[in-house]
């Protein structure tokens, strides 16, 4: 068991996976004494890289969240750690270590983490509150100043391979199949969101979300949320107005221009849940909600062409995200670009309601066979390679028609087989469509 007094003295520690996660965590341990090495499989160019014969002398290591760690995928250096019976951490654990009355918020879900966490900073911060945003949405937890209340967005990855979890509170926004890669089966990506309950003073949760409701709806100081009709949940939707914990409309959603769709009912309801229960009063919250602004590559749009619209949703990386763009492009003609590295996952059990609008579907990427094939006679398709192409034959396609029409990105997949991140793949597509006159 690893505790505060671990640190107190010099300690032989090995960071896995030297990315931004690794690096920061590198630079705190060593400045704060220790003696750091560091194993990367694919980085040659390393302060301290570790020699192989050294694993005997590691007192710890400290994992970065995309490392396989499962018992199916297990990378073959944490196997060894194991078989040396050496501790093996997550960067959010030595962050709690080193700070344990810290308080955090942690958020996590399938869908909408940084723009809940994106908008609860925000709103925390407007009210004049010592807050700091980090996590997940890319500001590892040793780069952030110090703070009285910090929002971490938590992935799937590094729950699963926490052991110091503990959150003032905790929230999960929604469970729906993804990163099944990573973790095995959809039980086990189940198991890992849970987590960020199993320590957490105050639970918000979805009533959607039958799985975690079933489970923790019961338990003490849990704040239930829907995004729907719900009066039994303490903040619901009713009319597209915000029910809030008064039991009285506090905000009218579909004036909200900076968070179109419904999916963000439940995000700008969570937000809401946090801030209430860290005491901002309703109208300091409903004033900053007006005031965000939204993230980019999250149903952005760019540009409107005549009357073609084009929309960056590349952050849609799951078949439920690009189920929620569709969703709000309801009464629109969809020329929709699908493509990048597959899920895996069955897309027609989130996508199969939404596809009345879409006129056709481009597809691009190593996905393209696979998504071919899926809408055989279902829908047409055209295998483009490229997104570049794709934009511009859907752009041909969609200048034809009449009425309101969306060129939209929401790609349903992951990023990496064409490009370096979701934000690179969003900002090609701005470039391309900023050219089209
Ligand atoms: P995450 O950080 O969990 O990936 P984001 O806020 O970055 O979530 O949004 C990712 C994608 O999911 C975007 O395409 C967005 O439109 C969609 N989305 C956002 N919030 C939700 C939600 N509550 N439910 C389903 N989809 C959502």
């Amino acid at each position: 068991m690893i505790n505060e007094a671990f640190f107190a003295s010099k300690k032989n520690i090995l960071i896995i996976g030297y990315g931004a996660t690794g690096k920061s965590v590198y630079s705190f341990l060593k400045n704060n004494g220790h003696n750091v090495s560091v194993y990367d499989d694919f980085k040659a160019n390393i302060p301290q890289r570790l020699k192989s014969n050294r694993l005997s002398d590691i007192d710890l290591a400290v994992k970065s969240p995309s490392i396989p760690c499962m018992p199916h995928n297990s990378h073959s250096i944490i196997k060894d750690l194991g078989v040396a019976k050496i501790p093996v951490i997550s960067a959010f654990d030595v962050f709690m270590l080193h700070n344990p009355e810290a308080r955090i918020v942690g958020i996590t879900g399938t869908n909408g983490k940084s723009t809940t966490a994106a908008l609860t900073y925000h709103i925390m911060k407007d009210s004049g509150a010592d807050v700091q945003l980090g996590g997940n949405i890319g500001i590892p937890y040793f780069d952030l100043p110090k703070a009285e209340i910090y929002i971490f967005e938590m992935s799937s990855y590094e729950l699963a391979s926490s052991r110091y979890l503990k959150f003032e509170i905790g929230c999960i926004l929604n469970i729906e199949p993804d990163h099944l890669t990573f973790h095995g089966d959809f039980g086990n990506y189940v198991d890992a969101k849970h987590r960020l309950f199993e320590n957490a003073q105050t639970k918000i949760l979805s009533l959607e979300d039958s799985l975690t409701s079933e489970k923790y709806g019961f338990s003490e100081d849990v704040i239930k949320v829907s995004a729907k009709h719900s009066p039994q949940a303490d903040v619901y939707v009713f009319e597209r107005a915000m029910i809030g914990s008064t039991k009285t409309p506090i905000l009218d959603l579909s004036d909200v221009p900076a968070l179109i769709g419904q999916h963000n009912y439940q995000n700008i309801a969570f937000a809401y849940s946090i801030c209430r229960r860290c005491g901002i009063p309703d109208h300091l919250i409903v004033r900053s909600i007006r005031s965000f602004r939204p993230l980019p590559h999250r149903l952005n749009i760019v540009k409107k062409v005549g009357n073609v619209l084009f929309v960056n949703d590349s952050k849609a990386t799951n078949p439920e995200s690009a189920a929620k763009a569709l969703a709000t492009f309801v009464g629109f003609k969809i020329f929709w670009l699908v493509g990048g590295r597959s899920k895996n996952v069955n897309v027609m059990n989130s996508i199969g309601e939404y596809l009345t609008s879409v006129q056709k579907i481009y597809l691009f990427g190593e996905s393209a066979e696979e998504f071919t094939q899926t809408f055989d006679g279902i829908k047409s398709t055209v295998d483009c390679k490229t997104m570049l192409s794709a934009i511009h034959l859907a752009y041909k396609d969609a200048v034809e028609e009449s009425g309101s029409v969306v060129v939209l990105l929401s790609p349903m997949c992951s990023s990496f087989d064409q490009f370096d991140s979701f934000e690179h793949r969003g900002d090609e597509f701005t470039k391309a469509v900023e050219m089209i006159v």
